[in-house]
């Protein structure tokens, strides 16, 4: 891939701190199209390849009622476990064995917390500061709901934990190139609450969006991009502003694919982009919403 972004420009929104106030802003100057995607019927034509997106499915692949249609390209955006503990891991790593797809892509979400290494040495040091103190009262700076601390002491204290996903290509950061088409994927997202890959919005988001390629063809994130598939139930927006001015005014992909607000499930296009909210998981972690297909022809000579 070439990394010629050296002349990346995006300057820091100064609304990137209130993302709904930022949306009503930049939404006035451009297009936002809902797009009615279906899975399509038929086996995809000789000249293009097909992408299968799912997201968010948190350890609940079992409670899956549909099938997984099949396609050339399987892409899974983040939020694959609880917590990240190895079991979980392991057991979505077996999962995706049985997939069919030829290849398969995966990145990290918020929830992998023993994806991150950040997060593990935080989490460890405040722990041991209260161990010291003979607490009691458990970790309190951890609210995740759903899992214990067992869960999380023993996600964070798993070494090299991508090594069990062997049936897939993890990115983190990094990129992959598939038939001629170019895809990148990070697992970073604006803060929120104490999870894996918080970062503060504006500069320190944009330094891990000035890292994606300018020509990348389709870009995986865990968080959505402002504006697209980034409306929370209460009515804000959680997208990250730096995020789809990189998107829009740098990058220009194709597709941009993520996960992460599951209410937010669904395509949509600015008119040149076109956006993937893939969530699995609905709002009450109920894994209902269909995987999104979509095909993409294939450059001259392949
Ligand atoms: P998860 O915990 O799986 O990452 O996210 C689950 C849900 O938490 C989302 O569907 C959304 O309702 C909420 N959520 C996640 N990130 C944010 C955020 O940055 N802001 C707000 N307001 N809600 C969020
Ligand atoms: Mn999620
Ligand atoms: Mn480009
Ligand atoms: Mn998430």
């Amino acid at each position: 891939m070439d990394n010629n972004n050296a002349n990346a420009d995006v300057s820091i929104h100064p609304l990137t701190d209130n993302p709904t106030a930022a949306w009503k802003e930049i939404s006035k100057h451009q297009k936002l199209l809902k797009l009615n995607v279906k899975i399509p019927t038929k086996p995809v034509e000789n000249n293009k390849v097909r992408f299968v997106c799912m997201s968010d499915t948190h350890s609940l692949i079992r409670n899956i009622t549909y099938d997984i249609p099949d396609g050339d390209v399987f892409i899974h955006c983040g939020d694959f476990t609880k917590c990240g503990q190895k079991d979980e891991v392991f057991q979505f790593n077996e999962w995706l064995g049985t997939l069919p797809h030829k290849h398969k892509i995966v990145i990290a979400g918020n929830h992998e917390l023993s994806f991150d290494q950040k997060f593990k040495n935080i989490f460890k040091k405040n722990f041991d500061k209260r161990e010291k103190r003979h607490s009691t009262s458990g970790i309190e700076e951890v609210k995740h709901y759903g899992n214990t601390n067992d869960d999380i002491v023993e996600a964070v204290n798993t070494p090299n934990i991508s090594q069990y996903l062997t049936n897939c290509t993890y990115l983190e950061d990094s990129g992959i190139e598939l038939y001629g088409i170019k895809i990148y994927g990070t697992p970073w997202q604006p803060e929120f609450g104490n999870w894996a890959f918080n970062l503060e919005r504006g500069e320190e988001c944009l330094s891990k969006w000035n890292a994606i390629p300018n020509d990348v063809d389709i870009l995986i994130t865990h968080t959505p991009p402002l504006g697209h598939g980034d409306l929370v139930c209460s009515g804000i927006r959680a997208g990250c502003v730096e995020l789809l001015t990189t998107v829009q005014q740098r990058v220009k992909p194709k597709y941009h694919v993520f996960g992460h607000i599951h209410e937010g499930y669904g395509v949509t296009s600015d008119g040149k982009i076109i956006y993937i909210n893939a969530s699995t998981c609905d709002i009450n972690y109920v894994p209902r919403n269909l995987p999104v297909v979509f095909d993409v022809p294939l450059k001259e000579g392949f």
